[in-house]
């Protein structure tokens, strides 16, 4: 009998557009961490928001993951049929009375707030209760003043008082629409994610998915954030930067530019092998602890 993998990983792309070189770097990172401990790898397509979803965009990304031999093990979570479980976070977290409707606009809250680091902060304007005039649009959870802590594989020690530094934050948006931070904390618990490896873009994010995982009494898997690939002049890479959709008739070609990236120093000739040899030899050498710290240019030719 098979034993159950101890390590899960995943990789959990927005369906907004066709992989680019910066999304690949977390799946190919992703998926070799997972390898590599002999763990199982998960694909979780996040499509909660429809108006940024580009049709045809899910299937032409789990088209390149095949295309580059990087098969995922159980099928493929949809963020939009998990509704249901969604909902059942949001009422348990109101019973608990963590959660409270607020009315406040985005506008009001940049007019009444200061803006941190991480944007502008929710002053808790709320929190006691709608004023007569305003009606609920969003649902934000309470957040506390004490530090939370982590310690990142490759970025180190970080903490956040999410209260002063970002404010009670939006589980639930005007839109109705279920918030990130929710959902990615449902369906990592639910998909018992024992490791997160994902973009550095993500990295400051973390401590308000662990503040849900405590009080949503669910485990805090461990984090490791890849460096964001950027453009020459410094922006990260996306449809909006232009990062074009990867080559994917040179597969060898683009995973050898994401090893470097990684500062895994794959050897040249490699681009002849076959792919799943490159793949084994990629699994087999990996290391993590290699990997820079600092965001990166992408290549500038990607295949
Ligand atoms: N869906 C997010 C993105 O594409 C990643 C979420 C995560 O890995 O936690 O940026």
């Amino acid at each position: 009998m098979s034993q159950q993998p101890h390590y899960r990983g995943r990789f959990a792309p927005s369906p907004t557009g066709p992989l680019h070189f910066g999304s690949m770097v977390a799946a190919v990172g992703s998926y070799l961490q997972a390898r590599q401990q002999r763990g199982s790898w998960g694909v979780r397509i996040e499509d909660l928001d429809p108006p940024r979803e580009v049709p045809g965009a899910a299937s032409s990304i789990l088209h390149t993951l095949e295309r580059f031999g990087l098969y995922w093990d159980d099928e493929v979570v949809y963020q939009s049929q998990r509704s249901e479980a969604y909902i059942a976070a949001l009422e348990r977290l109101s019973a608990e009375g963590v959660v409270y409707p607020c009315g406040c606009t985005r506008r009001e809250i940049t007019e009444r707030g200061t803006v941190g680091r991480y944007g502008p902060i929710y002053q808790g304007i709320c929190r006691q209760g709608l004023s007569k005039h305003k009606q609920p649009r969003t649902l934000r959870v309470l957040t506390h003043d004490a530090p939370i802590r982590f310690n990142d594989a490759l970025l180190g020690k970080f903490e956040q008082r999410i209260e002063k530094e970002v404010g009670d934050f939006v589980v639930r948006r005007a839109d109705r629409l279920f918030a990130y931070q929710l959902a990615v904390v449902v369906d990592d618990a639910e998909q018992r994610i024992s490791e997160v490896v994902r973009g550095a873009d993500l990295f400051d994010n973390t401590p308000r998915q662990i503040h849900l995982q405590r009080l949503l009494n669910v485990p805090t898997p461990r984090y490791a954030h890849l460096p964001v690939a950027v453009t020459a002049d410094g922006q990260k890479l996306s449809k909006q930067t232009g990062a074009a959709g990867i080559h994917e008739q040179r597969p060898q070609m683009v995973l050898i530019q994401v090893l470097r990236f990684l500062n895994q120093q794959p050897p040249a000739e490699l681009v002849d092998a076959e792919l799943d040899a490159l793949l084994r030899l990629a699994i087999e050498h990996w290391r993590l602890e290699q990997v820079p710290r600092e965001k990166r240019a992408a290549p500038l030719i990607q295949a």
